[in-house]
């Protein structure tokens, strides 16, 4: 039934059940990390869960129904379906993040006095329900005591403990799990992703399809590459000459704005320490930037473990002094002094 969506065998066999039995809660919690497939697999069930066909074969792809909620093509157009990502209001306009707003809630609620039109049922996502403060919580919280007959929510967040008790008392909760390496990379490749870069990425992004995504349109393989260069050349003779020198140093100290070039630089440089201290301790298999093994190995062979380990927590350091918006050359010039101090073990 969820053929086209990868990995999350149990959740799928759980929803085909429950898909088909003749009394059941009105109400699903999908919830584990972003970017993992939950709204996907919560979209697909609501094409299948309002389809007009039988059994197993639905969505069918080609009832009334199907048609009018189709995913591939943009179509959301269906009387019974209703979708909610976060949206800004006013109060939060001023700190520019979304949320599952209260007026959203009052619509839906106004809604809900209606029942289905098209389909047997009515279908409710709410996506990152999590960020609904009190107010949003309160109203949905009335809405999924006294369910109106013929409607089924699903909400969607990352972090159950965000969410009211009563409204988790309300729910059915399904947990979702990282991807697997594997599915990560299956799931790039059937987007068209070259398999190199496929396995790259699947092995950078934690399970999570949207990172690897995300990886890709940030164009995080540069940054790869670039902290792959500055790695391999520890110990330096003169630090501030090699800083200096390279043009793509410049390119990532921002003469105003954010250090964004900066972080994912010095991400990557953690991620390839972390994988040389792997190499170290004989576990390559571990080593997330899997393509570069070779030179890993050639680059593991001049360090001693303990002192990668040091340069592992300085680039660390180092990171999180970006992210506070620390002053980007200093945090450049730092991270560098400190990793080849590390490495002649003056630290
Ligand atoms: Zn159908």
């Amino acid at each position: 039934m969820f053929e086209r969506i990868i990995g999350h065998q149990q959740n799928k066999a759980f929803l085909e059940r429950f898909q088909n039995r003749e009394e059941r809660p009105h109400a699903l919690l999908f919830y584990g990390p972003e970017g993992i497939g939950k709204c996907l697999l919560a979209k697909e069930f609501a094409r299948a869960f309002l389809c007009h066909g039988t059994g197993e074969e639905r969505p069918c792809g080609h009832c009334e129904s199907c048609r009018l909620l189709n995913f591939a093509t943009g179509n959301f157009a269906h009387p019974d379906y209703l979708y909610f990502d976060p949206a800004t209001d006013e109060e939060q306009e001023k700190k520019k993040t979304k949320i599952i707003t209260v007026s959203q809630i009052r619509s839906l609620i106004r809604q809900a006095s209606f029942g289905p039109t098209l389909s047997g049922h009515k279908i409710c996502i709410i996506n990152e329900a999590d960020t609904m403060n009190q107010e949003a919580a309160n109203s949905l919280l009335k809405l999924l005591e006294e369910p109106p007959d013929k409607w089924f929510f699903i909400l969607i967040a990352t972090s159950v403990s965000r969410l009211l008790p009563t409204i988790l008392s309300r729910v059915i909760q399904v947990r979702f799990v990282p991807l697997t390496v594997e599915e990560t990379k299956q799931a790039l490749l059937d987007k068209e992703v070259p398999e190199a870069e496929a396995d790259l990425l699947a092995h950078l992004s934690d399970g999570s399809l949207g990172q690897a995504l995300r990886f890709r349109d940030e164009r995080i393989l540069d940054f790869r590459n670039m902290a792959l260069k500055y790695v391999a050349e520890f110990p330096l003779q003169a630090p501030m000459t090699y800083l200096l020198g390279e043009d793509y140093f410049s390119d990532m100290i921002p003469a105003s704005g954010g250090n964004e070039r900066l972080q994912q630089f010095l991400s990557m440089t953690v991620s390839l320490l972390r994988d040389l201290l792997f190499v170290k301790n004989g576990l390559p298999d571990r080593v997330f930037n899997i393509d570069a093994l070779p030179q890993l190995q050639q680059i593991a062979g001049k360090w001693e473990a303990r002192r990668l380990y040091q340069a592992t927590g300085a680039a660390q350091e180092a990171v999180a002094a970006a992210v506070r918006r620390a002053n980007a050359k200093s945090v450049l010039d730092n991270v560098t002094f400190t990793i080849n101090a590390c490495y002649e073990g003056k630290i």
